[in-house]
């Protein structure tokens, strides 16, 4: 599971600074989920080959009626879904009844954390140290988010003893021409595990149909749905099988058994998602016709974009439309969803049943697509002749060269480019590889990844 860090402190302290720091890399899905959590950010940060979640929360002043405000009940709710919690202080403001508020509530809370002491470049640590000993959370963690101080030995101290993703690939350094060994450890290991098959989430706003979506998934005659094998904190796994293939559904709308239907019991939650998101191999984005496209869907979409997870597409509630209605719809998602016009799109009723069963052969051709290993020589190959076709342009009157590629990972697949002076490849030419990879491996479904290795 993807661990969560719940960032918490009064306004001012740096929460936000600290924030686009960790996640800035990958600022494309920090994404505001404007509505719902008004006063929360979420975004994904990675360090030392740990993804992780981080949650800026924005809301505890701790000074007035504060604890119970509306305003700090979502910075509660987000400390509740998280794993350790960073509670940020102000060395140059020093300690504050705010503070201390805050920490009493951390105190009864029994959730592992983390008391970070933020601005300490203008601020000797030691004595910062010393301000917030009273609250009672052991040493404060100095840092100064604003110039990247002391980040990393926080982030030791967070994350540390969590696990890493997966083996990371060997490093493929060589002369010109020679190859990588097949077979090597990929970045990330996808099933199908003999115990899992395709895991697939079931992601979605709330009301677009996911648990319609997932009874009907798991009410069809034809499935086997096993004994759950245990539940965790969020969503529930249901492994089942169709057709002489494993799958295993992530469930996020919480829909558990009761006796021979499945009932929704627990709410929406966007670190729910983004973990079931994390867990997956493919993504079966669920969206409500009847809505079109919003900018939660979009967000959302966002989150799953980033994760590299291969994706199929289900615009719920298609039953009963006018034709004018499914014409504007369609338009709509051609409008707003170029940038996942690699996955399928089905048109479907939860409801009715139609269209469900065909969510299968999409999410079968995108799984493979995602997790194929393909060969260095048949990698290589496509490069060369991307490059014979369309040279990549010169820089200080020398030509980039491209010399081979290999899979660095896959689902999603990761092709590393070896070349010289290729970080002054444009992007449009990296767009360029990717079209030509995808079109000759007849990837579907799945995004894909481009990374260069080589000098000046
Ligand atoms: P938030 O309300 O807790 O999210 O706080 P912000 O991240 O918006 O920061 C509040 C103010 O503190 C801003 O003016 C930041 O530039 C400033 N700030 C953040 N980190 C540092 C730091 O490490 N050192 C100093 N001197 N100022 C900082
Ligand atoms: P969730 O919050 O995403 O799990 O959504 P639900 O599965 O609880 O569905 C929300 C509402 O939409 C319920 O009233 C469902 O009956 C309705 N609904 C779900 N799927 C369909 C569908 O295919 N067609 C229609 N017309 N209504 C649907």
């Amino acid at each position: 599971m993807v661990p969560v860090i719940a960032l918490v402190g009064r306004p001012n302290v740096g929460k936000s600074t600290l924030f686009n720091r960790l996640t800035k890399s990958r600022d494309a899905i920090v994404a505001e989920y404007a509505g719902l959590t008004r006063d929360r950010q979420y975004g994904e940060a990675k360090w030392q080959g740990r993804t992780y979640i981080v949650i800026d929360t924005g809301g505890l002043t701790g000074d007035e009626e504060g604890i119970d405000a509306k305003m700090a009940e979502q910075s509660l709710q987000a400390m509740q879904e998280a794993d350790a919690v960073m509670f940020m202080v102000d060395a140059r403001a020093g300690m504050t009844p705010g503070d201390q508020m805050i920490a009493e509530h951390l105190r009864k809370m029994n959730k592992r954390h983390f008391l970070v002491a933020n601005k300490v470049d203008s601020i000797d640590p030691d004595i910062a140290r010393a301000e917030f000993s009273p609250l009672g959370l052991g040493d404060a963690l100095p840092i100064a988010a604003a110039h990247g101080r002391g980040i990393t030995h926080m982030l030791e101290q967070a994350l540390g003893m969590f696990p890493k993703d997966n083996a990371e690939v060997a490093e493929a350094e060589g002369e010109e021409g020679e190859t990588v060994a097949e077979g090597e450890e990929l970045k990330r290991i996808p099933g199908p595990s003999e115990k899992d098959g395709i895991k697939i989430a079931i992601i979605g706003r709330p009301n677009v149909g996911k648990s319609t979506l997932v009874n009907r998934m798991l009410g069809e005659e034809r499935v086997i749905v096993y004994d759950q094998a245990g539940t965790t904190r969020d969503s529930i796994y249901i492994p089942f099988e169709r057709d002489d293939a494993k799958y295993t559904l992530i469930d996020t709308a919480g829909v558990r058994r009761r006796g021979k239907i499945f009932e929704a019991v627990e709410k929406f939650s966007v670190v729910k998602t983004l973990q079931a998101i994390q867990d997956s191999n493919v993504v079966i984005f669920v969206m409500d016709a009847r809505e079109g496209v919003v900018e939660h869907d979009l967000n959302l979409l966002g989150f799953v974009l980033e994760s590299g997870r291969a994706l199929v597409i289900a615009l719920n509630k298609w039953d009963g439309m006018e034709p004018s209605e499914r014409d504007y719809v369609k338009t709509e998602l051609e409008r707003r969803l170029f940038f996942v016009e690699f996955a399928d799109i089905h048109f479907i009723s939860a409801k009715h049943g139609t269209g469900v069963g065909n969510l299968y052969k999409s999410v079968q051709a995108s799984f493979t697509s995602a997790v194929t290993r393909w060969p260095t020589s048949r990698l290589t190959q496509i490069l060369e002749d991307a490059v014979r076709e369309h040279a990549p342009p010169m820089v200080a009157s020398r030509r980039i060269k491209l010399r081979y590629a290999h899979l660095g990972g896959a689902n999603p697949p990761l092709i590393v480019i070896h070349g010289n002076q290729v970080d002054s490849i444009p992007k449009s030419y990296t767009r360029y590889l990717e079209n030509t990879y995808r079109r000759v491996l007849k990837l579907v479904g799945t995004p894909i990844r481009i990374e260069y290795k080589g000098g000046e």
